[in-house]
């Protein structure tokens, strides 16, 4: 695999288009065991990302990396704001000043972000969060060579389908406790929106 700044912006484009196509649904899935603003949040804040990306010029990955994170750390309220804004951020800084990300980079990148995630948010697997879906994608990529875009997106839904079965100890869907068992956690389904679109970048 290779990712240039024009794979990185397409990436943040078809995301956010899976964002908003799905907006009323993530807003559902909020409702039955959060607060019911997932879907209004990442709408707001992927759009606000698409118009930052179209309206500059970069040098990096980096540098476009470190712009989806600024405009999601302060464009998204709610917890998932502050942690996507770490998880690109993260991913920023492990590819300071590279030009043509490859597979190793691309790894070490997303592995920084799951371990920013996770210390931002005192949450591990297990505990119906994004977490869910990122850390089975770094056991995913720390198995592989060479990036399979296809596996990659199944691995995503995999994981994100298996939130449905978990109790919920982190966010507000803890509050539920028991009953929020049966439902799939919103964050996971916007961390497999992202999953997927950068699935089908990889395969263009
Ligand atoms: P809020 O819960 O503040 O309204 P959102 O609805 O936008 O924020 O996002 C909720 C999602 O954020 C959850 O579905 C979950 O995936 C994720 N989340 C919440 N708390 C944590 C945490 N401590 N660590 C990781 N992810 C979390
Ligand atoms: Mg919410
Ligand atoms: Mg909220």
């Amino acid at each position: 695999m290779e990712l240039q700044i024009k794979q990185v912006i397409s990436w943040m484009e078809k995301t956010n288009e899976k964002i908003q196509s799905n907006k009323e649904y993530l807003t559902s899935l909020d409702q039955a065991i959060g607060d019911g603003d997932h879907g209004l949040n990442m709408a707001r804040g992927f759009q606000e990302v698409v118009n930052k990306l179209s309206s500059s010029n970069y040098t990096y990955v980096s540098d476009v990396l470190k712009d989806v994170s600024m405009t999601l750390l302060s464009k998204v309220g709610g917890a998932s704001g502050p942690l996507y804004g770490t998880a690109f951020l993260k991913m920023s800084t492990a590819l300071k000043g590279i030009e043509t990300v490859d597979y190793p980079q691309f790894k070490k990148a997303v592995v920084e972000a799951v371990n920013g995630v996770k210390e931002r948010g005192k949450a591990n697997k297990g505990e119906k969060t994004m977490i869910d879906v990122w850390e089975p994608i770094v056991d995913f990529l720390q198995k592989q060579d060479n990036l399979e875009a296809k596996e990659l997106e199944s691995t995503a839904e995999k994981a994100m389908e298996a939130t449905q079965d978990l109790k919920a100890t982190k966010g507000r869907a803890a509050y539920l406790k028991e009953r929020s068992i049966g439902h799939l956690d919103p964050g996971s389904v916007s961390s497999y929106y992202i999953f997927a679109a950068l699935s089908e970048v990889l395969e263009e």
